[in-house]
């Protein structure tokens, strides 16, 4: 195994990231901007090293920097986390040129998952259904006016280079089409370089639901079930679970059939996640969206019901090391309910809450509750990066205990100093409706006028 391993991310995946090592034995390289000088991922990993001015374009996202990191603290390995470069191809080219391994799949995966366009060719030529809609090189205006006519509205145009739930918009009449076309194509080049766009029908009552899947360099490929992301926001996940509430077998079957069939077509070699939308009144009809080819922000429920660290996985694939679990021989027990913790406020447009933190404790040792937190007494949240401060996952024999937990878990989790989504969490866990079949618009449809939090419960957090 590797001796030393360099995380290129913060926060609480780069804190996740190193619970692994330390239980291998890997040595931690932790990289940091100035605005984390004193972040958690600083203080735990053996060994930290700057990398420049605190807006992640002058810091996590300088592959050279981060290269430089590497080879002058000796790492064997680098470690993406999600966001940042995790699925860009100048690190893992970057990591070729210096015989530095990367933690991830192979590059040609990472190239044609990064482009919506191209995703989607290859899932059709597997035989995977896709969203219908447009997906070709003819970008010119009159052709996409066309293609919006056939596909009919609402529909959306999604940037091929986008993701984090960016670059997307919905269309719901003719007369809005150009206008918006201009619009998306100007921001999708503006923040990702690049201003090709697909066209996808709208599905009005979409649940999301994604197969977790890993491969090893030897051909070995696996997957890890389905997680249940529906309840999300701006496109964003909230709340993510495992298994799926109120799937079919039969449509389970054809997701995982689906994930494998993708997965085989790239050779894939580590961790990744194939997503679906299914159609709720279509009879849960799946239709492929997207490959993220990375260790996802929700992978912690599949490991409470699997068993499985993932991370090590993608560890013990990436130093070669061939599959230690065959299809038959996972299993899945339990349920598991992860709450996303942002650092913001739900009822002023989920504007960010910035600060120093005036205290903070975790939970010691309850059960049925995982928390995988960025934070520590001293940590400041800073608006240069993603609001998401620390994830909460309750897990238990039934989802009923699942839930019950990971309330225990929001409750008990102290922070202060900065505002939080807590309250609202909570408010969706309690709603009746979270025992229905969820879809994306679970937020929409039960809290109409936004979030208020009644002062009562803000007080308890
Ligand atoms: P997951 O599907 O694991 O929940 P998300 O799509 O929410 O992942 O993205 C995880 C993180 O990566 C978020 O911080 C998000 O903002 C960021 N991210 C993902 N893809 C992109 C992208 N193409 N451009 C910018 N940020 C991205
Ligand atoms: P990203 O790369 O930003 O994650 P995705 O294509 O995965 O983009 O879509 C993000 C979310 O947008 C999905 O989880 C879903 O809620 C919504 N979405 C995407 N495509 C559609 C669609 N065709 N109809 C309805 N909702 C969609
Ligand atoms: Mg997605």
């Amino acid at each position: 195994m590797f001796k030393r391993l360099l995380i290129a991310n913060r926060g609480e995946i780069a804190c996740r990231i190193m619970r692994t090592c330390r239980r291998l034995g890997i040595e931690t390289v932790a990289v940091y901007s100035q605005a984390d000088a004193n972040s958690r991922h600083v203080a735990e990993a053996d060994v930290a090293i700057p990398i420049g001015e605190s807006s992640a374009s002058d810091s996590y996202l300088r592959a050279d920097r981060i290269m430089a990191a590497a080879l002058s603290s000796g790492a064997q390995a680098i470690h993406p986390g999600y966001g940042f470069l995790s699925e860009k191809l100048e690190l893992i080219d970057a990591c070729e040129t210096n015989r530095i391994v990367f933690v991830g799949p192979n590059r040609a995966a990472i190239a044609a998952m990064g482009s919506k366009i191209e995703s989607k060719h290859m899932a059709r030529a597997a035989g995977v259904l896709c969203v219908p809609g447009y997906d070709e090189e003819d970008q010119s205006p009159e052709r996409l006016l066309k293609e919006a006519q056939q596909i009919g509205f609402p529909l959306l145009i999604k940037a091929s280079a986008g993701g984090g739930g960016k670059g997307m918009r919905r269309v719901n009449v003719e007369a809005e089409f150009l206008p918006m076309l201009d619009m998306a194509r100007r921001e999708a080049l503006a923040s990702f370089g690049d201003d090709r766009v697909l066209l996808e029908k709208y599905i009005v009552n979409p649940r999301h639901l994604e197969v977790q899947l890993m491969g090893d360099r030897h051909g070995g490929l696996v997957h890890l079930f389905e997680r249940e992301c529906s309840i999300q926001r701006r496109f964003q996940k909230v709340i993510e679970e495992a298994p799926a509430n109120h799937l079919s077998a039969e449509v389970a079957e054809r997701l995982y059939e689906s994930a494998m069939r993708m997965g085989r077509v790239m050779n894939y070699d580590n961790a990744g996640t194939v997503e679906f939308v299914l159609d709720a009144d279509q009879g849960d009809q799946p239709y492929f969206l997207e490959v993220n080819t990375r260790l996802q922000v929700e992978h912690g429920v599949t490991e409470m019901i699997t068993g499985i660290d993932l991370v090590e996985l993608q560890l013990r694939s990436a130093y070669g090391e061939a599959l230690s679990i065959s299809q038959d021989t996972i299993s899945r027990s339990g349920w598991a309910i992860e709450c996303r913790l942002n650092a913001e406020e739900p009822e002023h447009d989920y504007r960010a809450s910035l600060g120093t933190l005036l205290a903070y404790a975790e939970p010691q040792r309850m059960a049925g509750v995982r928390i995988d937190s960025g934070l520590h007494a001293s940590s400041e949240v800073t608006p240069y990066y993603d609001s998401m401060v620390a994830k909460v996952i309750g897990f238990g024999a039934n989802r009923a205990q699942a839930t019950a937990h990971v309330q225990a878990g929001l409750k008990q989790l102290r922070i202060e100093g900065v505002l939080t989504n807590a309250a609202l969490l909570l408010q969706i866990l309690t709603h009746p409706a979270f025992e229905d079949v969820l879809t994306t618009r679970f937020l929409d449809q039960h809290f109409p006028d936004g979030p208020h939090i009644q002062e009562s419960m803000r007080r308890q957090h």
